[in-house]
């Protein structure tokens, strides 16, 4: 008994060193742990290759060959000439040399088994896994699981076949305790196979069957108990927290919708609907808002907060940078014209005085509508009826932050909207925010122009010059925009003043050019100046870091150039391409790629030249990268992490155990019924303890 939180130095073959290093490397403890630890991958060891077969293309190969003869050239340097009937082949050894010299005795014959490769001009394997032919125990099944490891495991001893036999000891020591965790209804319902079948097939599967109903079985498990418990904070909060409800629509919002100068697109429309039906309802909204770059959430967010203003509270825009929430006060300021809202910026440099008087009028609720960067956030900000927070470009922030606005509320929480700023691929959606309700504009402002995007090499430099001096004679702008490449923000700022003088020189101020230039290093001021110069059209290029990433909107230009392309991510990319193509005839995105380009990166790149749609980039971007190396979700991370599903892959799994978990809701939206017991006990494991938002302040 017990035998599951048994420390894994106890296990046979393990010892203190070795127990050290799995806890070091792999953070695992106890045989609970152990057989947790799942193989990434399976190879086929049941066929056995012919030598004269084997070629370098092949991942893995396996062979029953005996041994010619062996040659131990050093100490560091053991070859190995084995055969079968249909040829001979090299087998090399840098380490273990003396032991692998006496294993391999000529005339026996083993199997082997590794990564063939070419050197040369011949095939060998190096560090072949050694095997003597034998009817298979456990650890021996066709399928044979690749755990995750590292240098230091292999020189330390833990090698992938220590790994099986320790997992085979493990799990023959702990399976008869391993107790089911999901319900027999649950079970049943979803075509599962029992935890112990699964766990023990998730090692050694006996069939590629076993394996996929083992590999189903446990992530469907892992993603049921993440969307059950994002989806129970949900129910949980929205009985608990009484919403404010907003019954009108409210002057103010009818003096701002008829002075547009133009009309909201469908999906704009749809979305302020939903959003309004949220605020009426008396249930506090938490609503995501996905839109492309372009599609017009500002407008959204506009209306939104001047429902909460017409409805007698205050509403805030909070942006992730100074830039940003700028712009957006400026953008503020020409819709609010026509209405009798005030509004007031505050951000870190705002100064002392104006910062009294915004606390002021926000204190006295004077303020409707407060837009800001962080500053936000701090305690002596306080409102006076705080109606509606709205969250921009949301990755940005940590969760934690985005539940500081919520106590900022009259008693009781603000309606949420958060922004994303790219659209995020659904899987991760649904678990990043898994706990709110999502709205999307799918549909693009008329007048939305495709952007042409090309990728260009170095030698291309001088005609893509020509080109850009060709669009500033049609009255055009360019974007000139170089990557952060160093960890140092002085030296990236000297890469793009390096490139600024490349610029002047190939637009030179004789010729009548103008180029502006911005980057972080610059003051408020001068950032206002060169940006104010470019947005007005001053200034005929605008060269810059990525500081423009967001929000900027300068619908005369019509080039953008993004310099050493290939050190960007894809969602930065697309972020940087949509502040193009907003108003000229035709724009262009010229990604300029250094000789050193990744293939990774020319993935990348392809990528973007093929599609402009934002959707459809941020689904390929979590299959090139995996989820957890995201833009966006490295700060705010993942609710838990994912031990075998995966959002990339198990999209489909997902929906299904979301809409099951929903299921079990309807039904028990405590779960406090009986049969719904060993899911609560499951939840309270620390590795679904999800933070819930409305506890933190
Ligand atoms: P994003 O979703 O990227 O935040 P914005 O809200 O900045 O997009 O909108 C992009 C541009 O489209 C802005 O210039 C905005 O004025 C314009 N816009 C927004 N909605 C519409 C619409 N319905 N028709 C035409 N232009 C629109
Ligand atoms: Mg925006």
């Amino acid at each position: 008994m017990g035998e599951l939180t048994t420390g894994i130095q106890y296990l046979s073959g393990v010892g203190p060193k070795r127990a050290a290093l799995l806890e070091k490397e792999l953070s695992l403890s106890t045989l609970d742990d152990l057989i947790h630890f799942y193989p990434f991958r399976y190879i086929d060891r049941s066929s056995i290759q012919r030598i004269a077969d084997i070629s370098p293309d092949l991942a893995y190969v396996q062979i029953q060959a005996r041994v010619v003869s062996r040659n131990l050239i050093n100490i560091k340097h053991l070859s190995v000439i084995v055969e079968d009937e249909s040829g001979r082949l090299e087998l090399v050894f840098f380490k273990g040399t003396k032991w692998s010299y006496d294993k391999l005795e000529p005339g026996r014959t083993f199997l082997f088994f590794g990564k063939p490769q070419t050197y040369n001009g011949r095939i060998n394997i190096v560090h072949p896994e050694i095997d003597v032919p034998q009817e298979g125990s456990m650890a021996q099944s066709a399928l044979t699981g690749v755990y995750p490891s590292t240098d230091k495991l292999k020189n330390g001893g833990v090698t992938g076949k220590v790994m099986c036999k320790l997992q085979s000891a493990a799990l023959s020591l702990c399976l008869p305790e391993i107790r089911e965790t999901l319900p027999e209804k649950v079970i049943r319902d979803n075509g599962l196979c029992p935890l112990q079948y699964a766990l023990k097939n998730i090692h050694f599967p006996s069939d590629s069957y076993a394996l996929q109903k083992a590999q189903r079985r446990l992530k469907f498990e892992e993603l049921f108990f993440l969307q059950l418990s994002l989806l129970k904070q949900k129910y949980v909060r929205s009985r608990a927290e009484k919403g404010i409800v907003m019954p009108k629509v409210g002057e103010d919002f009818h003096s701002c919708y008829n002075a547009l100068p133009y009309s909201l697109t469908g999906a704009q429309q749809r979305v302020i609907k939903e959003i309004r039906a949220d605020m009426m309802e008396g249930r506090q909204m938490n609503r995501l808002l996905q839109g492309d770059v372009g599609s017009g959430k500002t407008m959204v967010a506009v209306l939104s907060c001047l429902i909460a203003i017409g409805n007698g509270y205050q509403a805030c825009i909070m942006a992730p940078t100074e830039v940003l929430a700028q712009q957006h006060y400026a953008n503020m300021q020409k819709y609010l014209a026509p209405t009798s809202v005030r509004c007031a910026l505050l951000t870190g440099s705002t100064g002392t005085k104006d910062r009294r008087e915004i606390f002021a009028g926000l204190q006295d609720g004077s303020i409707g509508l407060v837009v800001g960067t962080h500053a936000l956030l701090e305690d002596n900000v306080v409102f006076s009826r705080l109606g509606l927070a709205v969250v921009d470009e949301q990755h940005r922030f940590g969760v934690d932050q985005r539940a500081r606005l919520w106590a900022k509320g009259p008693g009781c929480p603000p309606h949420v909207l958060v922004m994303t700023a790219t659209p995020i691929p659904r899987t991760l959606a649904m678990t990043l925010y898994g706990d709110l309700d999502v709205s999307v504009i799918d549909e693009m402002p008329p007048g939305r122009k495709p952007v042409q995007t090309i990728c260009i090499g170095q030698g291309k430099r001088n005609a893509m010059y020509k080109f850009i001096r060709e669009e500033i004679a049609k009255g055009r702008q360019a974007f000139i925009v170089y990557p952060m490449i160093f960890e140092n923000e002085k030296m990236d700022i000297s890469n793009v003043e390096q490139g600024y003088e490349d610029i002047m020189k190939a637009f030179p101020l004789n010729d009548g050019y103008k180029v502006a230039i911005v980057h972080g290093q610059q003051t408020s001021e001068q950032k206002n100046f060169n940006m104010d110069a470019f947005a007005a059209g001053r200034a005929h290029i605008l060269v810059s870091t990525t500081v423009i990433e967001v929000g900027v909107d300068v619908p005369n230009a019509s080039v953008m150039v993004i310099e050493s392309a290939q050190r960007f991510g894809l969602s930065q990319l697309h972020q940087l391409r949509g502040r193009v193509g907003r108003g000229a005839e035709k724009s262009y995105c010229i990604l300029v790629k250094d000789v050193k380009t990744s293939a990774e990166a020319q993935q990348r790149l392809d990528l973007m030249c093929k599609t402009e749609n934002g959707f459809d980039i941020a689904e390929e971007d979590m299959r090139m990268r995996g989820p957890g190396d995201l833009e966006g979700t490295q700060q705010s991370g993942l609710p838990v992490n994912l031990n075998i599903a995966s959002l990339a892959k198990d999209g489909m799994l997902l929906t299904e155990a979301r809409a099951y978990a929903m299921r079990v809701l309807e039904d028990d939206p405590l779960l406090e019924k009986p049969e719904n017991e060993p899911l609560v006990k499951e939840m309270r494991k620390a590795k679904y303890n999800i933070k819930d938002y409305s506890k933190i302040s």
